[in-house]
């Protein structure tokens, strides 16, 4: 595999961690009349503005509640897009990081998009800058530009083809069989296991996620002891040494599925703990067990769950939606050519699904065999 490194600062000027600024601005626990009242106050206003809220599968669980109960979506960012884009509704309330919003305004630019934090963002998208990126893909013309989701407008704007995790194989896979070099970025996680998995040329951008980056091979093992039946679930932003224990390896609802359909009592999750909420809804007779992030070769800022998606709070829905905080706004021409990498994904997702539906449809043709 070729590694390109690009390594990002982890502090400002001021020395501060982005992290560390995430996490001081978390809102503070709500006692259960307060929980209540905002989520009452958040779902009139969702009613008043014809608003719907679309949030993802990490952020605080009664965002995700009220999301459901309000007609809105909880899942991963690809269903995220198409769900924005499709509903009628006229503003778009985004519980997630930056990405996510900025997809929801270069795919429907006449709607409004609010955001209940617009300082959520994502150590994917904050390390790979477009002019670096810019200069990476200039010195490499002969590849097909290839960005997953957690990345700026501005990267979006310079790749031929945006991914998420529930079609990045599908997507690789079909550019090998037409012969085309790729040029990766940002999360060499995923990255690499996509190469593993498609064997396809790709070069890679070095960005991580810091809260899959923190998951741990080794306390995996010493976890999967304790409960040797369990399945261990894993999303590819992991590293090599914990998605090679995986009994499932894939995007958030493909993660999900795998709880709901699975015949296993107990499951080991490597993602973000914040999908857990949606998990226990779904499969409440099964046991989750987050995968470890501690033990003797962890860091002291281990801990599997985001800061800038812990940053999304009931009382940030209401506010941007009462006083028009957090906007998302994307700029001509970065929108325009943005969107084209965003629509090749949605377009090659769609007719991959309409071939599925199909190919379940088509009547079963008995083998005459031989005779
Ligand atoms: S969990 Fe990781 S990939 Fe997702 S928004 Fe947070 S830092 Fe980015």
């Amino acid at each position: 595999m070729n590694t390109q490194l690009f390594d990002y600062d982890r502090q400002d000027a001021a020395g501060a961690t982005c992290t560390a600024q995430a996490w001081a601005k978390v809102p503070a626990p709500l006692t259960v009349a307060q929980r209540d009242a905002l989520k009452a106050r958040a779902a009139q206003l969702l009613r008043d503005k014809g608003a719907v809220l679309v949030a993802h599968y990490y952020v605080d669980g009664d965002l995700q509640d009220l999301a459901w109960e309000t007609g809105g979506i909880v899942s991963d960012s690809l269903e995220m897009a198409r769900f924005g884009r499709d509903h009628a509704a006229q503003t778009l309330v985004v519980a997630g990081v930056r990405f996510m919003g900025e997809s929801a305004k270069i795919l429907s630019p006449e709607k409004r998009v609010l955001m209940p934090d617009l300082d959520a963002t994502c150590s994917l998208d904050l390390g790979c800058p477009e002019a670096e990126f810019a200069a990476f893909c200039d010195a490499h013309p002969d590849r097909t530009v290839v960005v997953y989701a957690n990345t700026s407008a501005a990267v979006k704007a310079r790749a031929d083809w945006m991914v998420t995790s529930s079609c990045a194989l599908e997507i690789v896979s079909e550019l090998k069989r037409r012969g085309e070099k790729i040029l990766w970025a940002p999360d060499r996680h995923l990255g690499r296991y996509i190469q593993e998995q498609t064997g396809a040329d790709m070069l890679m951008w070095n960005g991580a996620c810091i809260v899959h980056d923190e998951f741990k091979g080794l306390e995996l093992d010493l976890l999967r002891e304790q409960h040797p039946e369990a399945m261990i679930l894993v999303h590819p932003e992991s590293p090599k040494g914990v998605v090679d224990k995986a009994h499932v390896v894939g995007s958030t609802s493909a993660l999900i599925k795998a709880v709901v359909e699975g015949s296993a009592r107990e499951y080991i999750v490597a993602t973000d703990n914040g999908i857990l909420h949606r998990m226990r809804q779904l499969a409440p007779g099964k046991t989750l067990i987050e995968a470890p992030t501690a033990g003797n070769s962890a860091t002291c800022k281990s801990c599997a769950h985001c800061p800038w998606m812990a940053m999304n709070g009931l009382q940030g829905v209401v506010d941007s939606l009462e006083q028009g905080l957090g906007e998302i706004h994307v700029q001509e021409p970065v929108r325009g050519k943005a969107l084209a990498c965003i629509e090749r994904m949605l377009d090659f997702t769609a007719a991959l699904k309409a071939r599925a539906a199909q190919a379940t449809k088509t009547p079963h043709v008995p083998h005459m065999g031989a005779v």
